[in-house]
């Protein structure tokens, strides 16, 4: 076997750490929240210090050449297996294959417009087309080792979701098979049908709540806090600890210099900033990177608890949860994001050791974010509505002053296009309705275009059809002869 596909033979030892108490608890049994003070958890290996001892050199090396191995269960997020959750089996991970998600840098006339150095990490090249996948495979490798452990015959997994979340869920539960059975619980209404389809697809029970996803999570909260249920919302740590692999990969993927480089991160439930945080900390705490990228995270003036937190004095800062309207940015229409006393606790650390200005939240607008979202696209990007929030948060930041002219910015596009079609769509036909506040320039607007009449096929032959047809497309695009 070729070193870089040998599984690694270091073991941590994993606790939970509850960020309101500090109290901690052993991994063998699933907390979501602490069972003392309801605060919720991080996920600490207490034999860290020992990692240490590895070189930020040796550890870069390791990953580099696990870069190209042929082994599955280090082909994706446990490329970064020590950094991961380094209890876990070799048989228990579950590699579907996550992770690795390209960054591309954006065109010449794209960066021109906008006026800056930019690049998208396309996570909608995720199996179910999220980000969600990465949290997921982590958390699905956990509880099959801890199946395995308890001998368990029936795991209900269950999670609320604005619609990846599900998606994830249902598509690694399917995956694993007996004992977990999938449930996820939906707004009704309120995921795209594309995101529907995936947890049905999956074979999974899908069950609608009437209202928004804040109303799901209050039930599914209700039901873990009751009943003998498996929790995969962002609550459970394990998920965030697998999300924490999007860091690693942009650290990699500019060979561990993360000078100049600013990532940009929509905010919905908080936990993909928690976890990009925590990751390049982690990082940065093991001389991996020499520095920290800064962090801009985005919001909706829709759903901007984070933002309005941060927009207010250090010292007198109060959180408050708000009531969300619609966003075209729809994974991310949280008004009480349970990770946030997670940002909270990290943005500070963030903020110690990457000086002044290296953690922000910029509000932005719903037209905002769909027309960043089909400006990127016009220009050969796949982003979906929440990576347009994370290009018009870059137009924000700039007006602000908070952009360097050289800097890169590194959007985070969290899914595929395909799965918000439907806001493309509603866009182009000037169909929102009015509490979006979104009016669209008709001069985006791109609908197809009949050539022929179907009725045409009644008085032509095939062929006089064919030609007929070409004819109409010459006279549309204007065509000239070709010259013999
Ligand atoms: C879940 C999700 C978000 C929001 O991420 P949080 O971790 O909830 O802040 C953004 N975009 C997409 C596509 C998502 O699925
Ligand atoms: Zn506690």
């Amino acid at each position: 076997m070729r070193e870089a596909d040998i599984f690694p033979a270091y073991r941590g030892e994993m606790e939970y750490v509850c960020l309101g108490c500090q109290a901690r608890y052993p991994i063998d049994e699933l907390h979501y929240t602490c069972p003392s003070c309801r605060g919720v958890f991080l996920l600490e290996d207490k034999q860290s210090g020992e990692l240490g001892r590895t070189s930020g050199q040796g550890w870069r090396n390791i990953f580099d050449l696990r870069a190209g191995t042929k082994n599955p269960t280090l082909r994706g997020i446990f490329r970064f297996y020590e950094l991961m959750a380094p209890v876990l089996a070799e048989d228990a991970i579950v590699y579907l294959g996550e992770g690795n998600t390209p960054i591309t840098r954006s065109s010449t006339a794209l960066e021109r417009l906008v006026g800056q150095p930019m690049a998208f990490k396309n996570d909608g090249q995720n199996p179910s087309a999220s980000f969600k996948d990465r949290g997921m495979a982590c958390a699905f490798s956990y509880l099959k080792h801890l199946v395995a452990k308890h001998e368990w015959e029936h795991v209900i997994t269950i999670c609320a979701s604005t619609g990846d979340t599900s998606a994830a869920a249902a598509l690694y539960a399917a995956y694993v098979g007996d004992p977990l059975k999938s449930v996820v619980l939906l707004p009704q209404g309120k995921v795209t049908a594309q995101q529907l389809s995936q947890p049905l697809g999956s074979g999974a029970r899908v069950l609608e709540i009437p209202g928004v996803f804040d109303d799901c999570m209050k039930v599914v909260e209700h039901l873990a806090d009751h009943y003998r249920v498996a929790l995969l919302n962002s609550k459970n740590a394990w998920r965030i600890l697998g999300q924490e692999s999007y860091a690693f990969e942009v650290a990699q993927w500019y060979d561990w210099d993360m000078s100049g480089k600013v990532v940009f991160v929509p905010i919905g439930n908080a936990g993909n900033i928690t976890a990009i945080m925590s990751g390049f900390l982690k990082l940065l705490r093991l001389n991996i990177i020499d520095r920290l990228p800064r962090i801009i995270g985005v919001q909706s003036e829709h759903a901007d608890p984070v933002f309005r937190y941060y927009a207010q004095d250090k010292d007198a800062r109060r959180y408050e949860a708000v009531a969300v309207r619609p966003s075209v940015a729809q994974a991310a229409m949280i008004g009480n994001p349970v990770s946030f006393p997670r940002v909270a606790y990290l943005a500070e650390q963030y903020e110690a050791l990457g000086g002044f200005g290296s953690f922000h939240v910029v509000q932005v607008s719903e037209q905002g974010i769909i027309e960043s979202m089909l400006l990127a696209n016009r220009h050969g990007h796949i982003a979906c509505t929440q990576g347009g929030e994370c290009l018009a948060g870059l137009f924000k930041a700039k007006e602000m002053g908070l952009m360097d002219a050289k800097e890169l910015a590194i959007l985070d596009a969290t899914a595929h296009a395909l799965k918000f079609a439907g806001f493309q769509d509603m866009y182009f036909r000037n169909a929102f309705p009015a509490e979006y506040g979104i009016v669209p320039d008709q001069a985006l607007a791109n609908v197809p275009r009949l050539v022929i009449a179907q009725d045409a096929r009644a008085t032509l032959s095939e062929s006089a059809f064919t030609v007929q047809a070409a004819e109409n497309v010459v006279g549309i695009l204007g065509l000239d002869k070709k010259i013999a």
